[in-house]
């Protein structure tokens, strides 16, 4: 990608060195989240690392109205933890990436783009949704309207998944972007409500389309952003990295990883193919309208 001196956004917080101070209680699945019941019903929690992209229970936001969640105070972005042990090139890379979905979601919203704040964290941290954990991967939470990424991820879709590039790593952040959005239309909202009178097979259903739309939302930032110079920040390969990134964990993929089977009704984020069409769609059109379902 082509970001070369392009501003890093404010909007993030730094939590990578409260390691493991959230007190007693988090071993053994006990301090489950928002995400994780989910996650432990469908994979197991037995040391399997489920590496689900934005992995949210929608089911469980009850308290969610009107889309946006709660904005952060001013005070807290920006800040950096004393012990900080986030990588300076990540953290620059992740920064200068979310500075370009604002820069890129607020000329497609016309102007009406509210930024998120990227919480960096290592291991565990608490959230909006309950407590955040590496294993659960990336995820949006719309009750406090942040992202949460443990950057460890990043090197899982590398070293695990064999998806590697800087492609790869913008297009998890560019989907979960694409979640903020969702919550800033309402769709989120209107999900919820949705699910709420629906089987649980059809509230999977329901949640596959959010999915599919976060991801083509990420390729229509993908389309669309271009860098200082006025430059698309794609290059050459840069696509083909987000692909191989959208394969690798699509549902069906990670299902036959962790239980050797494959179980459609369960799907929450779509299948490899699913989620490569939708990323494509989105890239090829540049149109947040072509992501409608
Ligand atoms: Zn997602």
């Amino acid at each position: 990608m082509r970001f070369g001196d392009d501003p890093e956004s404010r909007n993030y917080i730094d939590d990578t060195g409260r390691r493991g101070g959230f007190g007693g209680g988090f071993g053994g699945g006990n301090a489950l989240g928002c995400l994780l019941p989910l996650i432990a019903s469908r994979f197991g929690i037995g040391g399997v690392i489920v590496l689900v992209i934005g992995y949210f229970l929608l089911s469980s936001l009850g308290g969610l109205g009107g889309g946006g969640g709660s904005i952060t105070p001013a005070s807290q972005v920006g800040q950096t933890s004393a012990k900080s042990n986030l990588d300076p090139a990540i953290k620059h890379f992740s920064l200068q990436v979310l500075g370009s979905t604002e820069k890129t979601w607020n000329q497609l919203l016309g102007g009406k783009y509210q930024p998120t704040p990227l919480v960096f964290y290592s291991e565990a941290d608490n959230s909006g949704c309950g407590m955040a954990q590496s294993a659960m991967g990336p995820f949006y939470c719309p009750n406090d309207g942040r992202i949460y990424l443990d950057t460890e991820f990043f090197s899982e879709l590398s070293r695990r998944f064999q998806a590697p590039g800087d492609f790869a790593m913008a297009y998890v952040i560019a989907h979960e972007v694409g979640h903020h959005v969702q919550d800033l239309e309402g769709t989120l909202t209107q999900a919820h409500d949705l699910q709420a009178r629906a089987s649980e097979t059809e509230g999977n259903a329901i949640q596959v389309k959010i999915e599919l739309q976060a991801d083509c939302y990420a390729g229509v930032w993908a389309k669309n952003a271009k860098n200082a110079q006025g430059q698309s920040v794609m290059e050459p390969g840069d696509f083909e990295e987000g692909m191989r990134a959208a394969e690798a964990i699509g549902d069906d993929t990670l299902q036959k990883q962790s239980q050797g089977r494959v179980v459609p009704d369960s799907f929450t984020h779509g299948t490899s193919a699913q989620r490569m069409e939708a990323l494509q769609r989105g890239y090829t059109s540049g149109d947040p309208n072509a992501c409608k379902f």
